[in-house]
């Protein structure tokens, strides 16, 4: 590479595009140099401008005559050169570490964490790449997952406990149940499709029991289906009551009015802490239910009919005991307890206000219900029957009558009772027994 006199000298252009050793230092350069030039100098530019030399096991390098009309004929060994520029061949910046093991160099797109070191990732070709079902994530052939019982895993389980980092082999995987294409290892499948607590039954059970004593650290969590959950409707027909498993389901019927008023409680806390926690800001907050609604929960539940400032008065007496315990134990429960509590007491009094006037007249009607049924000779059902509701708004009158009077009381075709609600002009209703 002379370039002593600059005008004559030949200018030229290397194409190392198709050389494997492409030189890394001046000096190589030179040492490439000086294994072109005495083949360079045989050659007449005219005869093409472009001309490949083969370097055997090295490749090839191309030669560019960028002025062939210009170039001295023939060339000598005096010929003076001038390198105007060089082709490389574009630098693979990543490579796959399995070829390059082999010697050659692959662009490699994917990742294999087991050929990577501290300083950089290691890399795999798409040759080399092994991919397993359930995830993108890839790695060389040597490298391939393994289950943890040892065996080549088929798949990797994108299950809450694995999130998708680690493998497992047929054996240990799960199919997902509507979706075959899906698999998870056991334990995740567990926790995502647990079974229903009813035995036998094939369903996942979504929902989880609501039971929560005010003592409780957490609410049951057993596992129902859909179709087997028990709702206890104490919000209300339209809103959905509170989940609960058959065995707690089944406990209700036993229990008191004191214990069910601690689990409507307890229950609301829960749904109040977990509406708070997860910031959903379009579901309403959780309030505990009317106190009409719960006389009517003691009606359903434990065939206990009390009247409301019983009730009222099973509240006052829980939120005295809690303020009690507030002062010295008030975990969270408790002080969501109170606070619910709080801001149900002002409908309370009115429940209960309303409740005693609508009493009074309802009492009124059912007295004159009575009279009627003596003056027309029904001495036995007059005596049989028992007061139980009066709703003012609805103008209906809830009365109780034993099962063997019931048809009496009807009368055929419903004309005793309907000749009774003609004169007092009110409806009159009989409880279902
Ligand atoms: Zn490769
Ligand atoms: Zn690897
Ligand atoms: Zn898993
Ligand atoms: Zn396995
Ligand atoms: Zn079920
Ligand atoms: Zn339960």
């Amino acid at each position: 590479m002379t370039t002593a006199h600059a005008a004559a000298a030949v200018p030229v252009m290397l194409d190392l595009r198709a050389h494997r050793k492409v030189p890394a230092s001046p000096d190589g350069y030179m040492a490439l140099w000086e294994l072109l030039e005495p083949v360079l100098v045989t050659l007449d530019p005219r005869s093409g401008p472009r001309v490949r030399l083969d370097l055997g096991e090295e490749g090839e390098v191309g030669v560019w005559f960028l002025s062939p009309a210009t170039a001295p004929v023939p060339f000598s060994a005096a010929t003076p050169f001038a390198v105007r520029g060089v082709l490389e061949p574009p630098r693979v910046r990543y490579v796959c570490d399995t070829c390059r093991a082999s010697g050659t160099t692959t662009y490699a797109p994917f990742t294999c964490t087991g050929c990577g070191t501290k300083e950089r990732p290691g890399r795999v070709c798409d040759a080399h790449a092994v991919f397993l079902e359930g995830s993108l994530r890839a790695s060389c052939v040597r490298h391939e997952p393994t289950c943890r019982c040892g065996r080549p895993g088929r798949g990797w389980c994108g299950g809450p406990r694995c999130r998708s980092g680690r493998a497992w082999c047929d054996d240990h995987l799960v199919p997902h149940p509507g979706d075959a294409s899906l698999a998870y290892c056991v334990d995740c499948h567990a926790d995502r499709f647990p079974a229903c607590e009813r035995p036998g039954c094939p369903a996942t059970g979504h929902i989880r029991c609501e039971h929560l004593g005010l003592d409780d650290a957490r609410a049951c969590g057993r596992r129902v289906c859909g179709e087997h959950v028990m709702r206890w409707q104490i919000y209300g027909a339209r809103s959905k009551g509170l989940a609960l498993c058959g065995r707690h389901h089944r406990d209700l019927r036993g229990s008191a009015p004191e214990a069910l008023v601690a689990l409507v409680v307890a229950g609301t806390v829960a749904r109040s802490q977990a509406r708070r926690g997860n910031r959903s800001g379009g579901r309403r907050a959780a309030f505990l239910p009317r106190i009409g609604i719960v006389r009517h929960i003691f009606i359903n539940t434990c065939q206990r009919v009390l009247d409301m400032g019983a009730v009222d008065a099973l509240f006052v007496r829980l939120q005295d005991d809690l303020r009690r315990r507030g002062g010295r134990d008030g975990g969270n429960l408790v002080q969501t307890a109170l606070r619910l509590l709080d801001e149900q007491a002002a409908s309370r009094r009115e429940d209960v206000q309303r409740f005693r006037d609508s009493h009074e007249e309802g009492r009124g009607h059912f007295a004159r219900l009575r009279t009627l049924l003596q003056q027309s000779g029904k001495h036995e059902l007059a005596d049989a029957v028992t007061f139980s509701d009066y709703r003012r708004k609805s103008n209906i009158l809830f009365v109780r009558v034993p099962q063997d009077m019931r048809s009496r009381f009807i009368g055929t075709g419903g004309a005793v009772v309907q000749e009774l609600r003609t004169r007092l002009g009110i409806n009159i209703q009989l409880e279902r027994e």
